[in-house]
């Protein structure tokens, strides 16, 4: 069976030149795959691998804006629909300076197996746009995102795609999003996830991703007969995923100790804190080496004293560790020094932030609780399902009303995963459970649909 693997794994490479990050991604999946590939004959003649690597439709279209100095900006855009076997295309929109077809691709691949496996009737999206919102004014932020709505307008709706945030894209760029999709098509539609409150919005939709990570965490450990209770925890980034991962850490007894950005990382053996880093970051939209001027007891290191290709945030020594930051952020060396610092689980709030070497090195470690991202960070997604389900219902439900769900669904996800890493003998294997759990719903409905 892992002919079969090897043989699309080489097909894919070949047709998705320069593409490698799509390629890690594939290559994780099909791999863990291999168990219920040879158990099911009915996979490989339905060519569902095959189908299942290309996306459905993907759009590339040029963005245009003027900025404040009155010069022509023009940008890449994108939404790759990769797969709706089992409810319309569900995902974020990115905005960074590294994105491209391939990172979407990759992005967009991952998204189906971590949608599924939410148990929401959601496909697998992405989107974005290879454009830099640091700096930007916010009237160049609304004049980008109006430009990118101009087109994205025609792809989307609320039974056939419905996009959210990601990176660069959060409740500031959803508003401006959502506003000029209301003015060309006159419909006030739940078409983007992560509204505003006061317009359709869900509450608890800006924690989950980070709260579901801990509630997933604590799963995860509790079936280990341990728990998150006194546990120094080194959280990487200070986006949305990392701040909410810290707040909810705090709320069940952890110590989390770090944060980082794209310019360093701070180091603060008291614990960071949540509400200064809230301020700087959401509020002010700072660099985080502001965090020491209000925390002079706090330690900063900028990027460029890193040891080079490291992440000098998985220097500090703790018990565990929460990648939040972006893909391949954690590797082979970075894990073997978190390691022998005595760091014994990870769990992923990033998606794909370990490389395929430090996974590796992980799933070989009796002693060692890995918790992969398409499990770990589902809560976004999850609640983003909610959010059009009270859309749907005109409804809007409490905080506890959506919280009470989203940890429901963080513990499906994880008996979904164990009970099948169980049933593939590699009790404990969180990506080979997600995986096959996530891949055999929609490969299921693939078949049930015919060769479409
Ligand atoms: N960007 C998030 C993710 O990676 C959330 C997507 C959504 O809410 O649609 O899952």
């Amino acid at each position: 069976m892992s002919e079969y693997v090897n043989k699309i794994l080489e097909g894919l490479k070949k047709s998705n030149p320069g593409q490698d990050i799509f390629i890690q991604a594939a290559t994780e999946v099909l791999h863990s795959l291999a168990p219920l590939l040879s158990r099911e004959e009915k996979y490989q003649k339905h060519a569902i691998l095959e189908r299942i690597t290309i996306p459905e439709r993907a759009v590339h279209f040029r963005v245009t804006y003027i900025d404040d100095n009155k010069n022509v900006c023009v940008h890449n855009g994108w939404r790759i629909q990769f797969n709706s076997a089992i409810g319309p295309y569900k995902g974020g929109l990115r905005f960074h300076p590294s994105v491209n077809a391939g990172v979407l691709k990759f992005l967009g691949f991952e998204q189906i197996f971590k949608n599924s496996l939410t148990g929401v009737a959601i496909g697998g999206a992405k989107g974005g746009a290879d454009f830099d919102p640091k700096g930007k004014s916010d009237r160049e932020i609304m004049k980008f995102c109006h430009s990118f709505m101009d087109e994205l307008y025609r792809h989307i709706g609320n039974t056939t795609d419905v996009p959210a945030g990601d990176i660069g894209v959060g409740g500031r760029e959803i508003g401006y999003l959502f506003g000029q999709y209301k003015k060309l098509t006159g419909r006030f539609d739940g078409i983007l996830t992560g509204k505003g409150l006061g317009w359709g919005g869900s509450l608890a939709r800006t924690e989950a991703t980070g709260y579901g990570l801990t509630y997933f965490t604590e799963q995860m450990l509790k079936r280990a007969g341990l728990g998150l209770e006194g546990k120094k925890c080194c959280v990487s980034g200070s986006g949305n995923v990392a701040i909410y991962t810290i707040e909810k850490l705090y709320q069940v007894g952890a110590l989390p100790i770090t944060a980082s950005d794209s310019g360093g990382f701070i180091y603060d053996e008291e614990g960071i804190d949540v509400a200064l880093i809230k301020e700087l970051k959401e509020l002010k939209r700072a660099r985080l080496s502001e965090y020491v001027k209000f925390r002079p007891h706090a330690k900063y290191t900028p990027i460029e004293r890193y040891p080079a290709g490291r992440n000098g945030v998985w220097s500090v020594p703790c018990d565990g560790a929460f990648p939040c930051a972006t893909q391949n952020e954690l590797n082979l060396a970075d894990i073997k020094t978190l390691y022998a610092n005595g760091c014994r689980f990870v769990s992923e709030g990033a998606n794909m932030p370990s490389t395929l070497e430090a996974m590796e090195f992980m799933l070989g470690k009796k002693d060692f609780y890995f918790a992969p991202a398409k499990a770990a960070n589902a809560g976004g997604v999850a609640t983003s399902g909610l959010e059009m389900m009270q859309n749907a219902g005109m409804d809007s439900w409490s905080f506890d009303e959506v919280d009470r769900r989203l940890q429901g669904i963080m513990k499906h996800i994880f008996e979904l995963s164990y009970e099948t890493s169980k049933e593939f003998g590699d009790e404990g294997n969180l990506v080979l459970g997600a995986n096959i759990a996530g891949f055999r719903k929609v490969a299921d409905a693939m078949i049930d649909q015919g060769y479409v």
